[in-house]
């Protein structure tokens, strides 16, 4: 038999199998087939080797450091089992999921090409799974798809006009630092204290309860990540986040809302987006720059119908945001446009 056949063939046989197989390239470049994917959990992760080689980039494993280091335009990346984030030059970039060594090669997640492969190449990244594996086909949902799937029954518990609740998620904690400005500045710390800002704030004016996610710097499961959510009274969920960007230039707030594709809770799904308005609205007017309202497949969003909005705070890479994140003024000018913006989202709410 000659070798291509049987390469054609053992290519059949791995996919009738199940075997997943991926496409990566740079966008507009002919994108390469990788055959050695490893399925966890339905995500498939690919070995950062063969992820290099579809990008035209080098690296190699330092077995001393015990890092993957990658050689970018931008300086070294540096890749780390069990370290969840990606370092690039002096930055830090969080990782949704881990690299991890499986089949002695380390892997990294799809989350990653979609994510944090275009820094690496400073440009966009085609991707495509050839074997989507579906949850409702394989019924593996994982923990996380099921708690969100409890926003989606939300919906009919929310009958009042006005703001009964709110929960506020303070991004990252613990281990998991998420961005990391130049002077050591670390995004879990802007997210805490704006939490906590803003739900003094909302206490002492508006006298209704708020559910935090977390109240110091420690690491939480999915699980306590979204359990603030669970109060029956909740008619908002706001998630805290601060950005890292290459340009120093890129500045201000971005909010994003879920992206839906389904019809059906076509008068909630604009709740969202009024939130996320008037919070973009009252920013404006408190001097903060607001780069826009951006729909979101993300999927810390959730699937409800809660209204639910990500507020990205700003660029820890920028002078004039960082500024405004650290200091206690700054911060004070942040949470009291935040506040702003429930109010007048509640009170527009009221009146309909
Ligand atoms: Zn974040």
């Amino acid at each position: 038999m000659s070798k291509l056949l049987y390469s054609l063939l053992l290519v059949l046989v791995l996919s009738t199998l199940g075997f997943a197989a991926v496409e990566l390239a740079p966008k507009g470049k002919p994108p390469l087939r990788l055959n050695d994917v490893y399925l966890l959990q339905g995500l498939p992760y690919v070995a950062v080797d063969d992820m290099l080689d579809a990008v035209s980039l080098r690296g190699h494993w330092d077995s001393v450091k015990h890092v993957y280091r990658i050689r970018t335009a931008r300086g070294w990346a540096e890749l780390s089992p069990g370290r969840q984030s990606l370092k690039i030059g002096k930055l830090f970039f969080p990782l949704q999921e881990k690299p991890r060594f499986i089949d002695g090669r380390l892997r990294v997640s799809e989350n990653f090409l979609l994510s944090q492969l275009p820094l690496l190449i400073d440009r966009p990244v085609y991707y495509r799974n050839l074997n989507p594996v579906r949850a409702e086909q394989g019924g593996d949902d994982s923990t996380l798809d099921r708690l969100f799937s409890f926003l989606l029954r939300k919906k009919h518990m929310v009958t009042g006009p006005k703001l009964r609740a709110v929960a506020i998620d303070a991004g990252h904690g613990g281990l998991d630092t998420g961005v990391i400005a130049a002077d050591g500045y670390k995004e879990k710390q802007v997210t805490l204290d704006l939490a906590k800002d803003l739900s003094k704030i909302l206490k002492m004016n508006l006298g209704i309860p708020i559910y935090l996610s977390r109240d110091d710097d420690y690491e939480l499961t999915p699980e306590q990540r979204i359990k603030p959510v669970t109060h029956d009274d909740v008619d908002a969920w706001l998630l805290l986040h601060a950005e890292g960007s290459f340009s120093v230039d890129a500045k201000g707030v971005a909010l994003f809302v879920r992206s839906h594709d389904d019809k059906m809770t076509e008068t909630r799904k604009d709740a969202s987006r009024q939130l996320a308005e008037e919070l973009a609205q009252a920013l404006t007017e408190n001097s903060v720059p607001v780069v826009g309202i951006f729909s979101s497949p993300l999927i810390q969003l959730g699937q409800g119908d809660l209204p639910t909005v990500l507020v990205e705070l700003g660029y820890l890479t920028n002078p004039e945001d960082l500024q405004r994140l650290r200091s206690a003024d700054g911060q004070q000018q942040l949470a009291q446009a935040l506040y702003r913006g429930l109010k007048n989202f509640a009170m527009k709410r009221k009146k309909n």
